[in-house]
C-alpha cells in the first residue's frame, strides 16, 4: 500500500491542496511506499505566519513547562522506538538494529534538551558600577526550521528540535524527501504531546520548499545538514538574508591503523565503521591509513570481513548491511569504483553488479576496497557515501597524519593504537572537529558539539548541548540602577 505523507501546520495534518508529489521507495524492494507532497512557496509562507503567531504564547510558558512536553515526546519515542525503526528501514535501508540505535541517539537529544532550564541560564554583576547591577539573559529566536538528509532521519531532527522548542522557539521541519515517513511518525508523537497549533510543525518538499524556507523574513535561524555543496548554498543564501546559520557538509574520513594496534578488533570496528548502515554515514571510515606492517595484517583482515558481510533487507535478522538509497546512489558509486581503478587503485573486494535473492530490483552495492588509492587521485578526495573503503599505506605516524590532513573535509579523523604516544599526537594534530582513539564512528554524545570543521562544517555554533541552546537563543544584556531618590516613599 502507498502511504500518502502530508504536512503537519498549524496543529493538523493536511496536504495543503498541493497536488505536487513525489514517490517515497523502499531501496530494498525498489518499489514505492508512499507519496510525499512537495510544497510550495505559499504554504510554507502560512506555515511560518501560524509559527510566528504561536512564538508569542510559547515564549511566554515558563521553561520548566515547555521541558513537559520533551518528557512526554521523550516517553512516546521510547514507546514507540520499535515501529520508527522498522520505518526507518523501510524508507532509507539500515538494519533494524541500526535504525533502533539510531533512535537512541536522537532519544538523548531530547533528555539533554529536558535540562535546558539549567542551560539556558545567563549570568550577572551585582555593584558593576556603584549601585549598578548588569544581567545576562537568553531569550529564543522566534520561528527558526531545519532542513535534514536522508541518512539518518529519526535522528537528525533530534539535533535540533528539541533545543528549539525548549529554549521558547516555535520549529519547522523540511526533513529529506526520500524518507518523510519517519517524520511522519515522529509528528504523530509530537502531536500526541499536545503542544500548541503552530509551535512545531512538519513541511515536506525539496528545493522549492528549501528556498522558500531561506528566503522568508520572519524565519530567523537555519540548521541544515546534507552534502557540502547544498550547505555551501545554503549557509550563504540564508546568511545573506540575515539569518543564523549551522550547516553541516559531507567527509571523507580517514583512519590511521598503528602496527601495534588490536587488529581483531580494529577490524571488527572498522569493518562496522565503514560498511555499517551500507556506508551513508557521514562518520563512516572511508580511508584507511595503514603505518608498516598494518599494511599485511589488516589488509588481509577487513579483506576477510568485507567479503563476509551479510547484505539484505534490513528487517531480516541475519542481515548485517542493507540497501544504498536509490538507483542513483547505486550507480553513482559503482562509477566511482570504477573511477578509483583507472585512477590506480586495485579492487581488492569487488561489490559490485551483485544481487540479492528475493530482492533482484533492490538497490544494493555489496562491500568494496579499493587498495593503494593513491593519495592525489580525485577518488581519494570525492565522498563516496557508499560501502566503499580506500586502504593507503604510510611508513611513519607522521606520514600518515600528513595524508589525514591533506584534505578539504574535517568531519571526523580516527587512530587505532596501543601507544599513548600515538594517541596524544594524533588528537594533537588531525584537522578534524571529531576524533577518535580506538573508535570507529567517534560521533559525539548529545552533551557536546557535533564538531565537524573545515568543508564539513559552514557555521560557528554547532548542534546538539549547549551550542544547540546558544545558536537557539540571542543574548540580552540588562543594565540597571534604582536610586533610593526615585523610589516613592509610602
Ligand atoms: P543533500 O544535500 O542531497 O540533501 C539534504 C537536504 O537538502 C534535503 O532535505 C534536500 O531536500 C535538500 N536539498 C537537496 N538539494 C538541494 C538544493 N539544490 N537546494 C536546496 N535544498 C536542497 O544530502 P543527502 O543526500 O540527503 O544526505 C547525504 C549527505 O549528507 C552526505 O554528503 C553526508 O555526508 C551528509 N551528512 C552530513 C552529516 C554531518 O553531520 N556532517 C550528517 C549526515 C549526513
Amino acid at each position: 500500500m502507498v502511504e500518502k505523507i502530508l504536512n503537519y501546520v498549524a496543529g493538523t495534518w493536511t496536504d495543503n491542496g498541493i497536488a505536487n508529489r513525489q514517490n517515497v521507495t523502499n531501496p530494498a524492494f525498489g518499489s514505492p511506499i508512499g507519496e510525499v507532497v512537495l510544497t510550495p512557496q505559499e504554504v510554507v509562507n502560512r506555515a511560518v505566519e501560524q509559527g510566528r503567531k504561536a512564538y508569542e504564547t510559547w515564549r511566554r510558558v515558563p521553561v520548566t513547562d515547555r521541558i513537559q512536553y520533551l518528557f512526554k515526546f521523550k516517553q512516546l519515542l521510547e514507546a514507540n522506538i520499535d515501529d520508527m525503526a522498522r520505518t526507518i528501514t523501510n524508507e532509507c535501508g539500515k538494519t533494524f538494529k541500526e535504525a533502533v540505535a539510531e533512535m537512541r541517539r536522537g532519544i538523548e537529544n531530547v533528555e539533554v534538551a529536558c535540562g535546558v532550564p539549567s542551560l539556558i541560564q545567563g549570568y550577572n554583576n551585582e555593584d558593576i558600577a556603584s549601585g549598578i547591577d548588569e544581567h545576562m539573559f537568553r531569550q529564543p529566536l522566534g520561528v527558526v526550521a531545519a532542513i535534514t538528509p536522508f541518512n539518518f532521519p529519526g535522528m537528525i531532527p533530534l539535533w535540533f528540535m528539541p533545543y528549539a522548542l525548549a529554549c521558547g522557539n516555535c520549529f519547522i521541519l523540511k526533513p529529506s524527501e526520500k524518507v518523510p515517513m519517519t517524520s511522519n511518525k515522529m509528528f504523530a508523537l509530537l502531536e500526541q504531546c499536545g503542544f500548541p497549533a503552530g509551535v512545531v510543525q512538519l513541511v515536506n518538499g525539496s528545493k522549492e520548499t528549501v528556498d522558500a524556507i531561506l528566503d522568508h523574513p520572519s524565519i530567523r535561524a537555519i540548521s541544515f545538514v546534507g552534502s557540502t555543496p547544498v550547505a555551501k548554498y545554503i549557509y550563504s543564501r540564508a546568511t545573506a538574508n540575515g539569518k543564523r546559520a549551522q550547516c553541516q557538509g559531507g567527509a571523507k574520513n580517514p583512519v590511521v591503523i598503528m602496527p601495534d594496534a588490536d587488529m581483531d578488533m580494529t577490524t571488527r570496528i572498522m569493518a562496522d565503521s565503514a560498511f555499517g548502515c551500507a556506508g551513508q554515514r557521514c562518520l563512516a571510515a572511508s580511508v584507511a591509513i595503514t603505518v608498516g606492517e598494518a599494511r599485511h595484517t589488516f589488509t588481509e583482515q577487513i579483506a576477510d570481513a568485507a567479503a563476509s558481510r551479510v547484505v539484505g533487507y534490513g528487517l531480516e535478522e541475519a542481515v548485517q548491511m542493507g540497501p544504498v538509497i536509490d538507483a542513483r546512489s547505486k550507480g553513482r558509486i559503482e562509477q566511482l569504483i570504477g573511477e578509483g581503478e583507472k585512477q590506480g587503485a586495485s579492487v581488492l573486494v569487488d561489490g559490485r553488479q551483485k544481487q540479492v535473492k528475493g530482492y533482484e530490483d533492490g538497490y544494493f552495492v555489496f562491500p568494496t576496497i579499493l587498495d593503494n588509492v593513491p593519495p592525489q587521485s580525485e577518488i581519494a578526495k570525492t565522498e563516496i557515501f557508499g560501502p566503499v573503503l580506500s586502504l593507503m599505506h604510510a611508513t611513519t605516524i607522521e606520514e600518515a597524519i600528513e595524508l589525514v590532513n591533506n584534505r578539504a573535509f574535517g568531519n571526523m579523523a580516527c587512530i587505532f593504537t596501543s601507544s599513548g604516544y600515538s594517541a596524544r599526537k594524533f588528537r594533537y594534530e588531525a584537522d578534524a572537529g571529531n576524533v577518535g582513539v580506538n573508535i570507529g564512528v567517534a560521533a559525539p554524545m548529545a552533551f557536546f558539539p557535533f564538531s565537524g570543521w573545515n568543508d564539513s562544517f559552514f557555521g560557528d555554533l554547532h548542534g546538539q548541548g549547549r551550542h544547540g541552546v546558544e545558536f537557539y537563543t540571542q543574548t540580552k544584556v540588562v543594565v540597571e540602577r534604582w536610586p533610593q531618590e526615585w523610589t516613592r516613599q509610602f
